[in-house]
Protein backbone atom coordinates (compact mmCIF):
# COMPACT_ATOMS: atom_id res chain seq x y z
CA UNK A 1 0.00 0.00 0.00
CA UNK A 2 1.19 3.59 -0.76
CA UNK A 3 1.34 4.14 3.10
CA UNK A 4 3.99 1.59 3.51
CA UNK A 5 6.34 3.01 0.49
CA UNK A 6 6.35 -0.02 -1.57
CA UNK A 7 4.42 -0.87 -4.24
CA UNK A 8 2.31 -4.62 -3.80
CA UNK A 9 3.27 -7.24 -5.91
CA UNK A 10 0.54 -10.20 -6.84
CA UNK A 11 1.61 -12.56 -8.84
CA UNK A 12 -0.54 -15.62 -10.24
CA UNK A 13 1.26 -19.12 -10.54
CA UNK A 14 -0.33 -21.21 -12.65
CA UNK A 15 1.95 -24.05 -12.12
CA UNK A 16 1.41 -27.04 -14.16
CA UNK A 17 -1.98 -25.93 -15.90
CA UNK A 18 -3.32 -24.45 -18.90
CA UNK A 19 -2.72 -24.99 -22.23
CA UNK A 20 -1.50 -22.09 -25.04
CA UNK A 21 -5.27 -21.29 -26.36
CA UNK A 22 -6.22 -20.96 -22.26
CA UNK A 23 -3.14 -19.13 -20.67
CA UNK A 24 -3.46 -16.41 -23.68
CA UNK A 25 -7.05 -16.02 -22.78
CA UNK A 26 -6.63 -15.62 -19.35
CA UNK A 27 -3.19 -13.08 -19.51
CA UNK A 28 -5.70 -10.85 -21.69
CA UNK A 29 -8.57 -10.93 -19.29
CA UNK A 30 -5.83 -10.13 -16.53
CA UNK A 31 -4.45 -7.40 -18.79
CA UNK A 32 -7.25 -5.73 -19.58
CA UNK A 33 -7.97 -4.96 -16.06
CA UNK A 34 -4.69 -3.62 -15.26
CA UNK A 35 -5.25 0.16 -16.35
CA UNK A 36 -7.87 0.30 -13.50
CA UNK A 37 -5.40 -0.81 -11.21
CA UNK A 38 -2.11 1.41 -11.42
CA UNK A 39 -1.06 1.10 -7.43
CA UNK A 40 -0.59 -2.78 -7.95
CA UNK A 41 2.05 -4.77 -9.63
CA UNK A 42 0.12 -7.65 -11.59
CA UNK A 43 2.17 -10.99 -12.92
CA UNK A 44 1.34 -14.08 -14.01
CA UNK A 45 3.31 -17.15 -14.21
CA UNK A 46 2.48 -19.89 -16.86
CA UNK A 47 3.97 -22.63 -17.80
CA UNK A 48 7.17 -22.89 -19.59
CA UNK A 49 5.11 -24.06 -22.91
CA UNK A 50 2.35 -21.32 -22.72
CA UNK A 51 5.17 -18.36 -22.09
CA UNK A 52 5.87 -17.41 -25.98
CA UNK A 53 2.09 -17.51 -26.18
CA UNK A 54 1.24 -15.43 -23.59
CA UNK A 55 4.41 -13.16 -24.27
CA UNK A 56 2.65 -12.15 -27.46
CA UNK A 57 -0.32 -11.44 -25.70
CA UNK A 58 1.35 -8.86 -23.42
CA UNK A 59 3.17 -7.02 -25.78
CA UNK A 60 2.82 -3.47 -24.90
CA UNK A 61 0.67 -4.45 -21.60
CA UNK A 62 2.33 -3.49 -17.99
CA UNK A 63 1.33 -7.21 -16.85
CA UNK A 64 4.44 -8.75 -16.22
CA UNK A 65 5.23 -12.15 -17.12
CA UNK A 66 6.96 -14.38 -15.07
CA UNK A 67 8.55 -17.91 -14.89
CA UNK A 68 8.29 -21.14 -12.50
CA UNK A 69 11.24 -21.80 -12.42
CA UNK A 70 15.13 -21.86 -13.70
CA UNK A 71 18.34 -23.41 -14.36
CA UNK A 72 21.11 -21.54 -12.44
CA UNK A 73 23.75 -22.38 -15.24
CA UNK A 74 23.11 -20.22 -18.47
CA UNK A 75 23.70 -23.13 -20.57
CA UNK A 76 24.98 -26.90 -20.94
CA UNK A 77 24.31 -30.50 -20.86
CA UNK A 78 21.06 -30.17 -18.42
CA UNK A 79 18.35 -32.34 -20.42
CA UNK A 80 14.85 -30.93 -19.66
CA UNK A 81 16.02 -27.43 -17.79
CA UNK A 82 15.20 -23.93 -18.90
CA UNK A 83 18.07 -21.01 -18.41
CA UNK A 84 17.44 -17.88 -17.41
CA UNK A 85 18.52 -16.18 -20.54
CA UNK A 86 16.21 -18.31 -22.53
CA UNK A 87 13.37 -16.82 -20.27
CA UNK A 88 14.96 -13.47 -20.60
CA UNK A 89 15.03 -14.00 -24.33
CA UNK A 90 11.24 -14.67 -24.23
CA UNK A 91 10.05 -11.45 -22.63
CA UNK A 92 9.93 -13.14 -18.72
CA UNK A 93 11.14 -10.25 -15.98
CA UNK A 94 10.50 -12.32 -13.20
CA UNK A 95 11.22 -16.01 -12.13
CA UNK A 96 9.70 -17.52 -9.25
CA UNK A 97 12.40 -19.55 -7.36
CA UNK A 98 12.28 -22.14 -4.42
CA UNK A 99 8.54 -22.74 -4.62
CA UNK A 100 7.54 -25.13 -1.95
CA UNK A 101 6.63 -27.64 -4.44
CA UNK A 102 10.06 -27.63 -5.68
CA UNK A 103 11.86 -27.96 -2.27
CA UNK A 104 9.17 -31.35 -1.63
CA UNK A 105 8.93 -32.94 -5.31
CA UNK A 106 12.46 -31.96 -6.75
CA UNK A 107 14.70 -32.27 -3.74
CA UNK A 108 15.67 -28.29 -4.08
CA UNK A 109 17.66 -27.49 -0.48
CA UNK A 110 18.82 -23.84 0.33
CA UNK A 111 21.86 -24.22 -1.36
CA UNK A 112 20.28 -24.52 -4.60
CA UNK A 113 17.93 -22.08 -4.47
CA UNK A 114 20.84 -19.33 -4.01
CA UNK A 115 22.68 -20.58 -6.90
CA UNK A 116 19.09 -19.91 -8.81
CA UNK A 117 18.68 -16.83 -7.19
CA UNK A 118 22.00 -15.25 -7.92
CA UNK A 119 21.48 -16.19 -11.56
CA UNK A 120 18.18 -14.79 -11.53
CA UNK A 121 20.18 -11.72 -10.57
CA UNK A 122 23.30 -12.05 -12.90
CA UNK A 123 20.82 -12.48 -15.92
CA UNK A 124 19.00 -9.18 -15.25
CA UNK A 125 15.66 -10.32 -14.01
CA UNK A 126 13.73 -10.36 -10.46
CA UNK A 127 13.69 -13.93 -8.72
CA UNK A 128 10.72 -14.21 -6.38
CA UNK A 129 12.11 -16.27 -3.17
CA UNK A 130 9.98 -18.39 -1.80
CA UNK A 131 10.12 -20.22 1.75
CA UNK A 132 7.57 -21.43 4.54
CA UNK A 133 7.47 -23.50 7.19
CA UNK A 134 6.13 -27.23 7.31
CA UNK A 135 3.25 -27.95 9.34
CA UNK A 136 5.02 -29.85 11.58
CA UNK A 137 7.64 -27.26 11.98
CA UNK A 138 4.88 -24.67 13.01
CA UNK A 139 3.88 -26.68 15.21
CA UNK A 140 7.03 -27.64 17.19
CA UNK A 141 7.81 -23.98 17.09
CA UNK A 142 10.31 -23.84 14.38
CA UNK A 143 8.69 -21.36 12.40
CA UNK A 144 11.42 -17.99 12.29
CA UNK A 145 14.25 -20.51 13.05
CA UNK A 146 13.27 -22.50 9.39
CA UNK A 147 12.26 -19.19 7.37
CA UNK A 148 15.26 -17.46 8.88
CA UNK A 149 17.56 -20.11 7.63
CA UNK A 150 15.63 -20.43 3.70
CA UNK A 151 16.13 -16.51 3.64
CA UNK A 152 19.91 -16.44 4.66
CA UNK A 153 20.48 -19.86 2.51
CA UNK A 154 19.40 -18.33 -0.48
CA UNK A 155 20.46 -14.51 0.29
CA UNK A 156 23.96 -15.58 0.52
CA UNK A 157 26.01 -13.60 -1.24
CA UNK A 158 23.45 -11.26 -2.88
CA UNK A 159 24.86 -7.72 -2.76
CA UNK A 160 22.88 -5.03 -1.07
CA UNK A 161 21.97 -3.55 -4.33
CA UNK A 162 20.77 -6.31 -5.79
CA UNK A 163 18.77 -6.87 -2.40
CA UNK A 164 16.91 -4.33 -3.03
CA UNK A 165 14.95 -6.02 -6.32
CA UNK A 166 14.38 -9.24 -4.26
CA UNK A 167 10.75 -10.48 -4.02
CA UNK A 168 10.31 -12.69 -1.30
CA UNK A 169 7.08 -15.00 -0.84
CA UNK A 170 6.19 -16.13 2.47
CA UNK A 171 4.35 -19.31 1.53
CA UNK A 172 3.44 -21.42 5.16
CA UNK A 173 3.38 -24.92 3.34
CA UNK A 174 0.28 -25.97 5.46
CA UNK A 175 -1.33 -23.11 3.65
CA UNK A 176 -1.08 -24.05 -0.23
CA UNK A 177 -3.72 -24.99 -2.08
CA UNK A 178 -4.75 -26.66 0.99
CA UNK A 179 -7.77 -23.93 1.73
CA UNK A 180 -6.00 -23.22 5.17
CA UNK A 181 -5.04 -19.43 4.90
CA UNK A 182 -2.74 -18.27 7.77
CA UNK A 183 -4.77 -15.63 9.97
CA UNK A 184 -3.35 -11.86 9.11
CA UNK A 185 -1.62 -12.16 12.41
CA UNK A 186 0.10 -15.59 11.71
CA UNK A 187 1.17 -13.75 8.28
CA UNK A 188 2.17 -10.51 9.59
CA UNK A 189 4.23 -12.22 12.67
CA UNK A 190 6.26 -13.92 9.91
CA UNK A 191 6.68 -10.86 7.55
CA UNK A 192 7.73 -8.74 10.42
CA UNK A 193 10.22 -11.24 11.53
CA UNK A 194 11.52 -12.08 7.73
CA UNK A 195 11.71 -8.06 7.56
CA UNK A 196 13.75 -7.63 11.17
CA UNK A 197 16.05 -10.36 9.61
CA UNK A 198 16.31 -8.17 6.19
CA UNK A 199 17.14 -5.24 8.37
CA UNK A 200 20.18 -7.64 10.09
CA UNK A 201 21.57 -8.40 6.37
CA UNK A 202 20.99 -5.24 4.44
CA UNK A 203 20.36 -2.60 7.09
CA UNK A 204 17.57 0.53 5.20
CA UNK A 205 16.97 -1.36 2.29
CA UNK A 206 14.77 -3.89 3.80
CA UNK A 207 12.02 -0.98 3.90
CA UNK A 208 12.10 -1.41 0.47
CA UNK A 209 12.22 -5.12 -0.48
CA UNK A 210 8.22 -6.56 -1.02
CA UNK A 211 7.32 -9.65 1.32
CA UNK A 212 4.30 -11.41 -0.31
CA UNK A 213 2.01 -13.37 1.15
CA UNK A 214 1.32 -16.97 -0.51
CA UNK A 215 -1.31 -19.62 0.65
CA UNK A 216 -5.04 -20.39 -0.54
CA UNK A 217 -5.40 -16.21 -0.68
CA UNK A 218 -8.98 -15.64 -2.21
CA UNK A 219 -10.82 -12.53 -3.31
CA UNK A 220 -12.40 -12.55 0.29
CA UNK A 221 -9.27 -12.64 2.26
CA UNK A 222 -7.13 -10.80 0.46
CA UNK A 223 -7.80 -7.37 1.78
CA UNK A 224 -6.97 -8.48 5.13
CA UNK A 225 -4.03 -9.86 4.16
CA UNK A 226 -2.57 -7.11 2.03
CA UNK A 227 -3.69 -4.54 5.15
CA UNK A 228 -1.01 -5.43 7.28
CA UNK A 229 2.01 -3.47 7.34
CA UNK A 230 4.61 -5.84 6.44
CA UNK A 231 2.73 -7.91 3.64
CA UNK A 232 3.54 -6.82 0.16
CA UNK A 233 1.41 -8.46 -2.09
CA UNK A 234 0.49 -12.38 -2.78
CA UNK A 235 1.41 -15.04 -4.66
CA UNK A 236 -1.91 -16.80 -5.69
CA UNK A 237 -2.25 -20.61 -6.88
CA UNK A 238 -5.70 -21.70 -7.18
CA UNK A 239 -7.57 -18.44 -6.80
CA UNK A 240 -4.72 -17.48 -10.26
CA UNK A 241 -6.42 -20.10 -12.79
CA UNK A 242 -9.55 -18.25 -12.97
CA UNK A 243 -9.71 -14.49 -14.74
CA UNK A 244 -12.88 -13.81 -12.11
CA UNK A 245 -11.03 -14.86 -9.12
CA UNK A 246 -7.63 -13.63 -9.64
CA UNK A 247 -9.40 -9.78 -10.98
CA UNK A 248 -11.11 -9.88 -7.57
CA UNK A 249 -7.80 -10.23 -5.59
CA UNK A 250 -6.22 -7.86 -7.40
CA UNK A 251 -9.73 -5.37 -6.83
CA UNK A 252 -9.50 -6.47 -3.53
CA UNK A 253 -5.68 -5.77 -2.76
CA UNK A 254 -5.79 -1.97 -4.06
C1 LIG B 1 1.27 -21.33 -4.43
O1 LIG B 1 1.38 -22.43 -4.92
O2 LIG B 1 2.21 -20.52 -4.52
C2 LIG B 1 0.03 -21.01 -3.75
C3 LIG B 1 0.04 -20.00 -2.93
O3 LIG B 1 -1.06 -21.81 -4.02
P1 LIG B 1 -2.58 -21.60 -3.49
O4 LIG B 1 -2.92 -20.14 -3.69
O5 LIG B 1 -3.40 -22.49 -4.34
O6 LIG B 1 -2.58 -21.98 -2.05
Amino acid sequence: MATKGRKPIIVGNWKMHKLTAPAAELATAVKNVLGGLPELEVGVAPPFTALAAVAKRLEGSKLLLCAQNCHFEEQGAQTGEVSVPMLRDLGVSHVIVGHSERRQYFGEDDALVGKKVKAVLKGGLTPILCLGELLSERESGRTNEVVNRQLRGALAGVAVEQARTVVIAYEPVWAIGTGKVATTVQAQEVHAFLRAQLRELYGGVAEEIRIQYGGSVKPDNASGLMAQPDIDGALVGGASLDAESFIGILKASR
